[in-house]
């Protein structure tokens, strides 16, 4: 099963990303994590996504394009994968197709979790991330056991730069512009499937998981 996540950012896309792919068995792609690790390890790629990310806006086409379209090439992408976060433009959405196109497979499901604005910011505020494996918390929906330790490798918690308040803002009016789109994309294709996010985290999964099957 072949699977894109689309949504604003904040709209708990990652971990419906995380708990399909418990699920289904297939990887879970983050191409805002693959950045992260490479700013970790200050890699000529980290390096170059940085500036673009501080400032809450998108790394150019050209620098994620090949990244997404080689890494669905592994052997564990063979029963399918879930990519959330790409495509984020409509060209990085007809670079997905064409590359998919070529090897006579397509994007089953595009799953857009949608959650108003108004609601965005406030969440974003409460969430948290591993400073160390880059694992995502919120302090009132999904705590760490212990506070401000990641669960998975102890690591510290903290509010991500880019999910301060000002950079939010940022985000979302680049989500309108340029991710927003692809709702109609993927509309068009006839594979969209929309579920209200403003409900619980298991709710959400399993209205998305009763059509998935
Ligand atoms: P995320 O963790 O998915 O919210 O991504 C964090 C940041 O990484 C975004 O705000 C962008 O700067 C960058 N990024 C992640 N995925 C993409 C993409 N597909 N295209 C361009 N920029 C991306």
């Amino acid at each position: 099963m072949k699977i894109v996540m689309l949504g604003a950012p904040g709209a708990g896309k990652g971990t419906q990303a995380k708990m399909l792919s418990e699920k289904y068995g297939i990887p879970h792609i983050s191409t805002g994590d693959i950045f992260r690790m490479n700013i970790k390890n200050n890699t000529e790629l980290g390096k170059k996504a940085k500036g673009y990310m501080d400032a809450g806006q998108l790394v150019p086409d050209e620098l994620v394009v090949d990244l997404v379209v080689d890494r669905i090439k592994a052997k564990d992408c063979m029963q399918g994968f879930i990519l959330d976060g790409f495509p984020r433009t409509i060209p990085q959405a007809e670079a997905l197709d064409y590359a998919l196109n070529n090897q006579n497979e397509k994007i089953d499901y595009a799953i857009n979790v949608d959650v108003p604005d108004e609601h965005i910011v406030e969440r974003m505020s409460g969430r948290r991330a591993c400073s160390d494996c880059g694992a995502t918390y919120h302090v009132v929906t999904i705590p760490s056991k212990k506070e401000g330790i990641c669960d998975v490798c102890g690591g510290t918690l903290v509010l991500r730069e880019d999910d301060k308040p000002e950079t939010v803002k940022k985000r979302l009016e680049v989500y309108h512009e340029q991710t927003k789109p692809l709702i109609d994309y993927y509309n068009k294709k006839e594979n969209l499937l929309k579920v209200d996010g403003t409900q619980g985290i298991q709710v959400v999964f399993e209205e998305i998981t009763k059509v998935l099957g």
